[in-house]
């Protein structure tokens, strides 16, 4: 385990590694401000141990069958369902998010090992019987090799498990890059998978950032890559992968609208907006940052229920079973929300509520930043057009439904939206040409689960494939048809009286 001054190593070849590079960085507590352990920051060297010791054990892992594969898999979820408290006050302690929300994304992130201890089902190919006369034809989905997942700091346990448990399952080995914010839960996950009975090499870690990315981009032995994190590092990861004859997945940033027709039920409204605006201090990528009610009437309603419940959130450390948010994952961030407030303000949004002179008593020198609630925001303002990843709720008046559904599809991020309504016709609408890959009906954050697959349109995806579920095994295979005609005249020829020696 880790200690309070440890120092985070790489994960090669199913043990801990110190690599080569000698650079670290810190890593901090950001309820209290204090770097609590150091991460080492790998690069050309460590990548390249980590593909050797993926390539070396690809060919016994490729060739163990799906069923072994998925029995190591069941382990390893038995493993985390036991350990979860550890995994989630490592993330809590890193992140900074509150400890029964590390639960609910360890609980996300095991349904997609669940998912993919199905292993033998969701790798069976399809056959036709006389594709030609006395021709058949079947379709193998076979693994890539060694594949790469690059992973951002705001699910420090389910985003990995978004990719890797589905790669494994497919018979490829896994390099994982995690976020250098909040790396140690990628650590514990290694170490499960092995006491699970993964062989050594198939699942690595290389901590890092630009360095270890770009090295991970450029490898000739890496087949694929996933990444997730912000959208201009996912469209420099889609293009620089291509251009080096990978597969690829970029998800990228948000800007999620949730629209409350007339017919709403208010309180239901709300509440979902209380958990999907400020849950995990706005730092999803399924948070709902634009609040968008249709007519004066239903804005002027939700601001006066909204209001008293904002400045009623109680914030604090993650490790407060009382607190429902905590706070921002570093100093840098925390700079660049409130920032964004600032700007707000200056471009004539009405703040309704302030969250920027919040002060904990006890966590003067946490990333702390309280609930803020802007009014009267419009299209061509920055905390409309940019994501702020805070918890930093927008609310932008529209006069109809029309004029909703156009600023949506309009937006260039498309990850996630939602309708409030009683109106089937209006709901139906809005499923049916709202330009945005996933869509919630009365769910604030319509998290696809594991056995469906995850992924936004336009900037906040690049590639062809979504994570996880049918997409995620499209991904992490290849096709291969196989065409066969047998020549006649075999059985005719048989001999089927008993041999003798004579
Ligand atoms: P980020 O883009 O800063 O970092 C993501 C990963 O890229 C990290 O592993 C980081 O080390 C690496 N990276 C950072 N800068 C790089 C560079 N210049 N070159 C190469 N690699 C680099 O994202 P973040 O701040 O860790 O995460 C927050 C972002 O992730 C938000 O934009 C959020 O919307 C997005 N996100 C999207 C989804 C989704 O499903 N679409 C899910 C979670 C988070």
């Amino acid at each position: 385990m880790m200690t309070s001054t440890s120092t985070i190593d790489h994960f090669i070849g199913g043990g801990r590694s110190a690599g080569a590079s000698g650079a670290t960085q810190p890593v901090f507590n950001p309820a209290t401000g204090e770097a609590i352990r150091a991460v080492r920051l790998g690069g050309a060297a460590e990548v390249k141990a980590a593909v050797a010791a993926a390539k070396a054990a690809a060919p016994v892992w490729a060739g163990t069958t799906p069923l072994r594969r998925a029995r190591i898999l069941n382990r390893f979820l038995h493993i985390i369902e036991e350990r979860i408290d550890t995994l989630a006050a490592v993330i809590t302690e890193e992140h900074g998010k509150v400890l029964s929300d590390a639960k609910g994304e360890i609980q996300r992130g095991m349904e997609v090992v669940e998912f993919a201890t199905a292993a033998p089902q969701l790798l069976k190919g399809e056959v036709t019987e006389n594709v030609g006369t006395r021709v058949d034809s079947h379709s193998l989905r076979q693994p890539l090799g060694v594949v790469a997942g690059i992973t951002p700091f705001n699910f420090p346990a389910m985003v990995p498990m978004w990719m890797f448990p589905v790669a494994l399952a497919a018979g490829n080995c896994f390099i994982l890059k995690p976020s250098e914010r909040d790396p140690s839960a990628s650590l514990l996950l290694a170490d499960w998978l092995k006491e699970a009975g993964l062989p050594d090499g198939v699942f690595n870690v290389v901590h890092g950032g630009k360095d270890a990315v770009d090295a991970i981009l450029t490898d000739p032995d890496i087949a694929a890559v996933s990444f997730v994190g912000s959208t201009p590092i996912a469209r420099y990861i889609y293009e620089t992968a291509a251009k080096h004859g990978k597969r690829c997945q970029a998800l990228g940033g948000a800007k999620n609208h949730m629209i409350i027709m007339p017919d709403a039920d208010l309180d239901q409204a709300v509440d979902a907006l209380m958990g999907a605006a400020y849950g995990s201090a706005g730092e999803r990528c399924m948070a709902i940052s634009v609040a968008v009610p249709v007519g004066e009437k239903t804005a002027e309603a939700l601001i006066a229920r909204l209001e008293p419940k904002i400045r009623a959130l109680k914030v604090g450390p993650g490790t407060d079973p009382e607190a429902e948010m905590g706070p921002l994952v570093t100093k840098q961030h925390l700079d660049k929300v409130r920032g964004y407030i600032d700007a707000g303000v200056a471009e004539g949004a009405k703040l309704v509520v302030d969250g920027r002179g919040l002060q904990l008593q006890g966590y003067e020198n946490g990333f702390f930043v309280g609930g803020t609630l802007f009014d009267h925001v419009t299209t061509d303002m920055t905390i409309y057009k940019e994501e702020i990843f805070g918890p930093v709720l927008a609310v932008a008046r529209v006069p109809d439904y029309a004029t909703a559904a156009r600023m949506i599809n309009e937006h260039p991020f498309g990850n996630g939206t939602a309708i409030f309504t009683r109106d089937g016709d209006a709901a139906r609408e809005f499923a049916h040409q709202i330009q945005v890959g996933m869509v919630g009906i009365n769910v604030p954050i319509p998290v696809p689960m594991a056995f469906h697959s995850f992924g936004g349109w336009k900037q906040s995806l690049f590639g062809d494939h979504h994570m996880h579920g049918p997409e995620g095994i499209r991904f992490y295979t290849k096709l291969k048809t196989i065409t066969t005609r047998w020549p006649t005249g075999i059985r005719a020829g048989a001999d089927f009286v008993m041999p003798t020696m004579g």
